[in-house]
């Protein structure tokens, strides 16, 4: 069960995300749509510092993953082949009580989990978005948005195998949109209709399978880890056989310990030979790979981590989001975000705005970082609403440019999270600030 404390969470990030500016209802002038949200100015550069960082880490700093970015759209004949037009479904039950509607797979004793009310019976929806191809009526070709990114992977397989120079074993990784139209979106990030996806298949020799899936488990399981102050909140589960699909070994998934319980946080699966045989069935094309060396021919079996960003976002909220009481009485809220990820690094401010020596200093430190760093400046309001600011946004330093800078180039730092300061010369703040950075 959720309690309150738990779920006063929630409602507090959502307020935050609209006050700051990281996201925003979709279309909220017209009453908002349910499963559709838009990122705010730091919540859309919070997002591309934390797809950079995946990008970085799993296919730059590789030379066995490549990467490559498909459509949304694809022939129809795809969600045939990987079986979504025919099992995409999802059971969807009302409480005869409230009459909100609920995914029967997350309920165990048929009760309304908001007012305790009896459901109905469960009834199958297939949850791909349609749409169609084409602009004269009659001739249209119905069409899917894709339900899940990795598909544009397996069917590039061919084109990579063929046109880099990779061998197998190898990965191709994509960050790209997918679409559910989920009967019950819930939890803010958590479960919407349009999100992102990030994922990875290795393709294998099916000898190999085994320690690829393992070594995959725990790469990602510690991905997560390094990303969060309490690695606690993060385990993996084991599917149960009955979970399993009929072609898996096995199955795992990473999780968090959300508010609301430990919920999926990606998925890491035994694709085995799968979704390249289906391919092949369906489109009558041969998708064997054959070894330069040994020259035997075979299916490369599929391992496949599949994650998602908008889920990885809220997550990352929910871990980082602080509240201190301070010596005055007020309370203090920040984002204690990995500096990597937080929308802008440091935060330039002058003491006083209508100082102009003050400012013109602190615009050059702001200038000079600016080109290496994303940088904020504020010359608003007074320094307590501008730390506030910074720390509700999650910015890890500011640098204030003070009356003693004017006389000997030095500013003071302040650290979002102890609230301590130290005062550096300015000329090796970007020093500083690199080596910061590194350090985590
Ligand atoms: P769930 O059981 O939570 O619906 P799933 O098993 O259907 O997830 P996958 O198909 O394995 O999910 O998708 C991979 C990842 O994509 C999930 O681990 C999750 O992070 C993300 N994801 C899936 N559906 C949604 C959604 N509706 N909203 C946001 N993220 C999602």
């Amino acid at each position: 069960m959720v309690n309150k404390k738990q779920s006063d969470l929630v409602k507090k990030i959502v307020s935050l995300c609209k006050r700051r500016g990281i996201v925003f209802q979709n279309s909220e002038i017209y009453g908002g749509l349910a499963g559709f949200y838009d990122y705010g100015p730091i919540g859309s550069l919070t997002k591309y510092n934390l797809k950079n960082l995946w990008w970085k880490t799993f296919v730059l700093d590789r030379s066995d993953v490549v990467g490559i970015d498909g459509t949304i759209i694809t022939h129809p004949q795809v969600w045939h082949a990987s079986g979504h037009v025919k099992n995409f479904n999802d059971q969807l039950a009302e409480c005869k009580k409230c009459h909100h509607r609920f995914r029967t797979d997350f309920i165990t004793d048929n009760k309304c989990p908001d007012c305790g009310g009896p459901l109905t019976e469960g009834r199958t929806y297939n949850i791909l978005f349609e749409t169609s191809i084409g602009v004269v009526e009659g001739e249209k070709t119905k069409a899917y948005l894709r339900g899940e990114a990795c598909q544009n992977i397996y069917l590039n397989f061919k084109n990579v195998a063929d046109s880099t120079r990779i061998k197998v074993p190898f990965g191709i990784a994509q960050i790209g949109k997918a679409f559910r139209n989920e009967v019950n979106p819930k939890n803010f990030l958590y479960r919407v209709r349009e999100f992102e996806q990030w994922d990875i298949e290795y393709f294998v020799h099916p000898d190999q399978m085994d320690k690829w899936y393992e070594y995959w488990k725990q790469t990602k399981l510690n991905w997560y880890q390094s990303l969060v102050n309490n690695s606690k909140k993060i385990r993996l589960r084991q599917h149960t056989q009955d979970e399993l699909v009929f072609y898996a070994k096995k199955a795992f998934d990473v999780e968090y310990q959300a508010p609301w319980g430990w919920s999926e946080w990606e998925g890491i699966h035994w694709r085995a030979d799968y979704d390249l045989s289906q391919h092949s069935k369906f489109s009558h094309q041969d998708l064997s790979y054959t070894d330069p060396i040994t020259h035997q021919k075979y299916i490369p079996h599929i391992v496949e981590t599949s994650g998602g960003v908008d889920r990885t976002f809220f997550y990352l909220l929910l871990d980082a989001y602080q509240e201190e009481q301070l010596d005055n009485g007020q309370t203090r809220t920040y984002l204690k975000l990995d500096p990597r990820i937080s929308a802008y690094k440091i935060c330039v401010i002058p003491l006083a705005s209508n100082k102009e020596k003050l400012v013109n200093q602190a615009k050059q430190i702001y200038q000079q970082l600016q080109k290496r760093y994303s940088v904020d400046w504020d010359d608003s309001s007074n320094i307590g609403k501008k730390y506030r600011r910074q720390d509700e946004i999650g910015t890890p330093w500011c640098l204030v440019v003070d009356y003693q800078s004017l006389e000997d180039q030095t500013v003071t730092i302040r650290n979002r999270d102890d609230m301590s300061q130290i005062r550096i010369d300015q000329n090796k703040v970007d020093q500083w600030l690199t080596k910061q950075l590194q350090k985590n």
